[in-house]
Order: C-alpha cells, then structure tokens, then sequence
C-alpha cells in the first residue's frame, strides 16, 4: 500500500517556521532548509522535487493509496510522513467574500467540532477551485453538506466545499485554480447560505485559515508544514473523565484544552463530547 510513496530526506521541520513569504522563492528548495542526516521523512510537492511531474490524472498520487469517489474520510491506512509540505503556489481564494461567519474548531453551543470555516457568499454566487485538481467526490448530503464537491490537488491537499445551490463539475473532471466548481448555497445543514469550506491532508482536517485569509483575500504563507507535530489531536469524553484526567491523558494542560476549545475550566462537559487536545 506504500507504493508510489514518495519521500524527500531533505529538510528539517524546524526550518520551515520562515517568516515571511517573501522570504521564499518560488520553485526552489527554501534557502533556510537545513539538509539531515535524520531519518525525518518530509513529503515534498511535486514543484519542489525536479524529478516529479504535475500529473492532474493522479493528483498527489505519492501521498494517496487510491483514487475513489467516496465520501471525505480518513486515510486510517496511510501513516502521515513526519511532514506534508503544503505548496499554496497557483492558489485562487475559493470566494471573493471577506466575511467568516464561523470559524474553524470546536463549537460549545453544538457540543461538536466545525471542520471547516463558514464563508458568507449568497445563492448564486460563483465558488472557484483553489488550486488545480481533480474532482474526487460530487454528491448531496441533505443531513450534513448539502451539494458538495470534494477536490483532490497535487499539493497534498484535498479541499471540500459544502452548501452550494448547484454544482458546475462532475467527478474525476480535471479543474485549474479558479474555474468556477459551483454556486453558493444553503443546502444541506446550514441556516443561511454560506460557503463551507474545509482542507485535508489524508482526511484530517487542518484549519484553512492557516493557508487562506479570507479578510484579506490572500494567501497566509507560501508553504504550509502540516504533520505529526502540528496535526489536532481530538478526543471523545468518556465517562468518569474531567478535564483534568483528559489533560493527563493526553499529555496537555487543562490551560491548552480550555484554549483551543474556546471553553472555560469550568465548562461542563458531556460522555461522547469531541474536544480537541492538541
Ligand atoms: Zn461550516
């Protein structure tokens, strides 16, 4: 199942805290990468290793075991490299909107997680693939998405868009940063219509506002180093739990768990509740 895996040893995680994007260069090994003897195993986008073409047929085919049109779900199969270097090169804000009605992570009055952030766009409004890609999954979902599509691109990333009105692509059509993919929505669970936007990497959700900024319509880094290290941890209560033993167990602090949950120490928390850990 590992075939086609394709590992780079060259760069260390460390040093790809850059700065600023300016400080990158476009289709080069950043300058600040510092070359390993470790065994780190850092997977490389296809423009930054000479010796991999774009192939859009097979989109990030080095990272994915299979190619199907089901649902988004986790990889469970596929171990995570100890990094995924995110290009955002050729990027295209999926809408033109600056308006974030809902962020990403866990929301108390639901008692669950949000995946993805709540872009304000009104029905009709053109919705564009953020990067060149494949169309992985086309379908509705009348309980959760709504009419949603599920985009595969060469970077490594998958990006979903939920709630549209109408889909304009059909599964395993090639698409380019921008071409319109659909029109926002409110189909599907949504009370008012807005884009549902989410980024993968194997499945696991990563909060797009780490690559997009909506506000400002722009691009947030010009790589972003998602792996083992940064990748959420969540975990569902079980009975007996406090946020105490939930930090012990997960080797956190109730400090961390309150903060990326939005919660206070004394929140109640219920058996069966997700809450993220790290
Ligand atoms: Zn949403």
């Amino acid at each position: 199942m590992y075939k086609g895996l394709v590992y780079g040893l060259l760069t260390v995680v460390t040093a790809l805290t850059w700065g600023t994007a300016a400080s990158v260069a476009q289709d080069a090994m950043p300058e600040h990468a510092i070359p390993v003897q470790s065994m780190a195993m850092v997977f490389l986008p296809a423009h930054l290793n000479p010796g991999l073409a774009v192939d859009l047929d097979n989109p990030a085919s080095f990272l994915y075991p299979e190619w199907s049109n089901d649902y988004v779900h986790r990889f469970e199969e596929v171990e995570l490299p100890d990094s995924v270097i995110i290009s955002m090169k050729g990027y295209c804000m999926p809408t033109d909107s600056t308006r974030i009605t809902d962020r990403y992570g866990y929301r108390p009055s639901r008692g669950r997680n949000h995946f993805g952030i709540d872009i304000k766009v009104n029905t009709g409004d053109t919705i564009r693939v953020a990067f060149d890609g494949k169309v992985r999954v086309s379908r509705y979902e009348r309980r959760g998405y709504g009419h949603y599509l599920v985009i595969r691109h060469p970077n490594g990333l998958e990006t979903v868009y939920g709630h549209l009105s109408k889909k304009l692509v059909v599964e395993n059509q090639i698409v380019h940063a921008g071409d319109p993919i659909g029109l926002g929505g409110n189909t599907g669970r949504s009370t008012g219509s807005h884009l549902h936007f989410e980024t993968r990497v194997l499945g696991n959700a990563i909060n797009p506002a780490y690559m997009f900024d909506f506000p400002h319509q722009k691009a947030v880094t010009d790589y972003y180093v998602y792996g083992k290290n940064t990748r959420e941890i969540y975990y569902t209560v079980k009975k007996g739990d406090t946020l105490s033993r939930i930090a012990n167990r997960n080797e956190t602090t109730i400090a961390n768990i309150c903060k990326l949950n939005g919660i206070s120490r004394n929140a109640v928390i219920k058996v069966g509740q997700t809450l993220r850990v790290n």
